[in-house]
């Protein structure tokens, strides 16, 4: 039987209209949460919301593109009219611009960091206010590929940026009582992956120790024991979820 409190909890998960976001939004919807399904693409967003179960418990989509201040302020304006509060919130939203170092574009650059990196940098700051009244918590996305992957320089400096960001985070507001962390999976069976080529992603599944794919539940998971208070000795954490790919 859940608390009132935890009936009343809120989280904005970004990149909530497809795979792992919609994985965390479904989760965090089953855990009680009221969530706010926030996505640049609105249509995905309600489809999700709907297929998630959050209809009619107060969850709701919300139009979101994290590369923009401005949308970040109004989304946070918007939660301090209607919620009230925010608990938890999930930097999640992600593309790819997949090419080799000497290919890349200055467009394929700025666009993965503008959403991965920026995106993430501008949410916490948009949220922090609201995080510090609730003592809520920050989960960030990174990825197996912020050691480095071939033909993702973009993502990769991007991922390992959201390491370093995070753990900032952590250590300022420690002392607030706001938490952040991040969650590196390996490869997850996503339309992310929809892309990769059947003889890349057969190479990797040599690699990893569990010989699969994540599925998107997987991760979120792990993404809803670092936003509960299960965690609330954990900050400034990189938590693999990879298979056994990576060395502790
Ligand atoms: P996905 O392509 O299935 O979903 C990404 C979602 O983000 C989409 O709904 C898209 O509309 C949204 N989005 C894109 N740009 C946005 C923006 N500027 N503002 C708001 N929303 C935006 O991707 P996924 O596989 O579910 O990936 C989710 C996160 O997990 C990403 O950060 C990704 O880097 C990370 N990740 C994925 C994998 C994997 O193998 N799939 C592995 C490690 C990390």
């Amino acid at each position: 039987m859940m608390t009132t409190r935890e009936q009343k909890r809120v989280a904005l998960v970004t990149g909530a209209g497809s795979g792992i976001g919609l994985a965390i939004a479904r989760r965090l919807v089953s855990d009680g949460w009221t969530v706010l399904f926030a996505d640049r693409d609105f249509a995905a967003a309600g489809s999700a919301c709907s297929e998630a179960g959050g209809a009619g418990t107060g969850s709701r989509p919300l139009t979101l593109d994290v590369s923009r201040r401005e949308e970040w302020a109004d989304a946070v304006q918007d939660l301090r009219d209607r919620e009230a509060r925010l608990d938890l919130l999930v930097n999640n939203a992600g593309i790819t611009r997949d090419r080799t170092v000497e290919k890349l574009t200055d467009l394929d650059w700025h666009q993965v960091i503008d959403v991965h990196l920026t995106g993430t940098w501008l949410g916490c700051q948009a949220a922090l206010p609201l995080l510090r009244e609730s003592g809520g918590a920050i989960v960030n996305l990174s990825s197996e590929g912020r050691h480095g992957s071939f033909g993702q320089a973009n993502y990769s400096a991007a991922k390992a940026g959201v390491v370093g960001l995070t753990r900032t985070i952590a250590l300022e507001q420690a002392r607030h009582g706001v938490r952040a962390n991040a969650v590196a999976p390996g490869p997850v069976d996503t339309p992310m992956l929809a892309g990769v080529p059947e003889d890349v992603v057969n190479g990797w599944l040599e690699q990893i120790p569990l010989r699969r794919l994540a599925q998107p539940a997987e991760i979120a998971a792990v993404v809803a024991f670092l936003g509960s208070e299960q965690s609330s000795y954990i900050t400034g954490q990189v938590i693999a979820v990879d298979g056994g790919s990576s060395h502790p």
